[in-house]
């Protein structure tokens, strides 16, 4: 049966695996990206490829940035390495092999979709939760893709006046619904400045602490503020939400649910879901194979 090699590239490591149409994945792997250069880079592409047992018959690549198709450039604010460079028609002279590239948070809403909603769903919202905020929109059962990734719903700025962002402006997503949005809420609340991570918050959270489980009910609203402003846009049957903030669900879901149907456009009200994904680190290749084999 043929097979794609997916190819899910983060800031320092590339996971990979072979993908059937059928969403089996064979070969999953995770290498490090060799000497922090694009040459490393190329190489480090060409030993995934190199060893695998059988050739692909074609590759797709999630990238962490936003995708020129047109032009074959990238912006990757986190793998500074990819800038300015053109990778999909580089890896194709270097193996030979067809390359399908498209932004990660792109392809793990359509993996999400294609390996669990597309019998249902029509309309649906990805949001991935960690280290960032993105995500990717299926409208009428197809991702919603153009010359350049298209999207980038991290900076949607919930506050004029809040945090800088990375991109320049005050109040984005990425700055108030990622990992380092969480555990703000908690400084605020507490006042102190010691670090804290999600798994730390959660596990006090599980032991009653006051602050902590406040963080995550705030937190919940600050999503559920998100969520609300995507549902008036879109009116999706369902918004999803992965990553490994998705994880701690547990501790923010009911004053997600109930702040945002409060927050609801009105017509809208019992129409659009609220769902943790199902396919967790996998959802990016799943989705690089479904468009590859045009799922
Ligand atoms: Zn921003």
């Amino acid at each position: 049966m043929e097979k794609v090699l997916c190819l899910d590239i983060g800031g320092s490591s590339i996971k990979s695996g072979l993908v059937d149409i059928n969403g089996n994945i064979l070969q999953e792997n995770k290498n490090i990206i060799k000497n922090e250069s694009y040459n490393g880079f190329l190489e480090t592409v060409e030993e995934i490829v190199n060893n695998l047992d059988e050739k692909p018959a074609g590759i797709a690549a999630a990238l962490p940035g936003g995708y020129d198709i047109k032009e074959d450039t990238i912006f990757a604010p986190n793998l500074q390495i990819l800038n300015g460079r053109h990778i999909k028609t580089d890896i194709e002279k270097m193996c030979g092999i067809k390359v399908l590239a498209e932004n990660d948070a792109n392809l793990a809403a359509y993996g999400e979709y294609v390996f669990g909603d597309k019998k249902s769903v029509q309309n649906m919202v990805f949001c991935t939760l960690g280290t960032g905020f993105g995500g990717g929109l299926i409208l009428n059962g197809k991702l919603l893709q153009s010359n350049i990734t298209l999207f980038e719903v991290g900076h949607l700025s919930i506050n004029i006046q809040g945090r800088k962002c990375g991109c320049g402006r005050n109040g984005c997503l990425d700055e108030y619904c990622s990992t380092s949005g969480l555990t703000e809420i908690y400084k605020e609340i507490t006042g102190s400045n010691s670090n804290i991570n999600p798994y730390i918050l959660s596990e006090k959270a599980k032991n009653n602490d006051n602050a902590a489980i406040k963080t995550f009910e705030e937190y919940g609203k600050l999503l559920a503020f998100a969520f609300a402003n995507l549902a008036a846009l879109f009116c999706p049957e369902k918004i999803k939400f992965g990553g490994g903030l998705s994880e701690l669900s547990y501790y923010y879901m009911a004053s997600l649910i109930s702040e945002f149907e409060s927050l609801l456009f009105p017509a809208y009200k019992g129409r659009v879901k609220i769902e943790r994904a199902v396919l967790k680190n996998q959802a990016g290749m799943l989705g690089g194979a479904a468009l590859y084999f045009g799922l």
